[in-house]
C-alpha cells in the first residue's frame, strides 16, 4: 500500500479541499482561499479573537500588584483619586531627579 505524500485540508465554510506537500503548504492554500472567498467571515473571526484576548487580559484597574478594591479599603478614598496622586508623585519624583525647583 502506497501512502499519500500529500496533506489534505477541507474548508470549513464551503467544503473545498486543499492539497499540499506539507501541512504548512496546505494551510497556506486554505488561508488564501478563506481570505478570497470568505473575507467577511475571516474578519468577524479575527474581531472575535481580539475581544477574547482583551477579556483574558483582565481587570486594568490595578496599581502594581494592588487591586482597586484593596486600595480603596486601605486609603478609604476612591481608587481613581489615589491613582492620580500616585501618578503625580511619581512624575514629581522623576522630574526632581532631572531639575529641582
Ligand atoms: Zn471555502
Amino acid at each position: 500500500m502506497v501512502k499519500s505524500k500529500f496533506v489534505y485540508l477541507k474548508c470549513s465554510r464551503c467544503g473545498k479541499r486543499f492539497r499540499g506537500a506539507t501541512r504548512t503548504e496546505a494551510l497556506e492554500k486554505l488561508r488564501k482561499h478563506l481570505w478570497k472567498e470568505h473575507r467577511d467571515w475571516m474578519i468577524a473571526r479575527i474581531k472575535a479573537g481580539i475581544r477574547k484576548a482583551k477579556k483574558k487580559a483582565g481587570n486594568p484597574r490595578i496599581i502594581g500588584f494592588l487591586e482597586a478594591p484593596l486600595i480603596e479599603k486601605i486609603t478609604g478614598r476612591p481608587y481613581e483619586e489615589v491613582k492620580a496622586q500616585v501618578l503625580d508623585a511619581f512624575v514629581r519624583l522623576l522630574l526632581s531627579g532631572i531639575s529641582r525647583p
